[in-house]
C-alpha cells in the first residue's frame, strides 16, 4: 500500500470501483474515462511502480490473469478483437503510478484506436547506431 495512491485505496476498499474481476494478485475495474466500452484496468495487488519494479517471479501469474479478464471482456461484450497497453513513466503517459494493464474491448470497423500510418525512414546506418547503444 503507498499512500495516496488512488489504486491503492480503491485494492483497500477506501474508495468504489466498478471491478469486474478479482484473484489473489489482481484486481481489474472498468476504467472512468472509458477510451471503448468495456475499457479495464487489470492492476497489480501489491504496489509496484512500472514494469521495472515489478517482480519478475509474478509476471506469470500476472498475465494468466490478464488472458483471463480479455477473454471475459471478449466473450461478455461480444468483442471482436481487444487492444492491450501498459505505461510506464511519464513520458509514456502514465498516470497513475501503480502498474497496471489497460484493456480496450474492440468492435469490428470500431474508430477508438488507429495506429499511424508509418513511412518514417531511416538509414541501414542510424539503424546500426541504434543497435551499437543497445549492446
Ligand atoms: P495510465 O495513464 O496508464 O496511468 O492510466 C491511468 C488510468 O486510470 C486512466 O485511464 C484513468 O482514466 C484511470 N483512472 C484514474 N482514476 C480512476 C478511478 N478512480 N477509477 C477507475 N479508473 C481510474
Ligand atoms: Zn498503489
Amino acid at each position: 500500500m503507498s499512500e495516496d495512491c488512488i489504486f491503492c485505496k480503491i485494492i483497500a476498499g477506501e474508495i468504489p470501483a466498478k471491478v469486474v474481476y478479482e484473484s489473489a494478485n489482481v484486481i481489474a475495474f472498468l476504467d472512468i474515462h472509458p477510451m471503448a466500452e468495456g475499457h479495464t484496468l487489470v492492476v497489480s495487488k501489491e504496489h509496484y511502480a512500472t514494469l521495472l519494479d515489478f517482480p519478475e517471479d509474478q509476471l506469470g501469474p500476472f498475465f494468466a490473469d490478464l488472458q483471463k479478464v480479455a477473454a471475459l471482456l471478449k466473450e461478455k461484450l461480444e468483442a471482436d478483437g481487444f487492444n492491450i497497453l501498459q505505461n510506464n513513466f511519464p513520458a509514456a503517459g502514465q498516470g497513475v503510478d501503480h502498474f497496471h494493464y489497460h484493456i480496450l474491448p474492440r468492435k469490428e470497423g470500431d474508430k477508438v484506436l488507429r495506429l499511424p500510418p508509418v513511412n518514417n525512414s531511416i538509414t541501414g546506418d542510424q539503424l546500426d547506431e541504434i543497435l551499437e547503444k543497445l549492446k
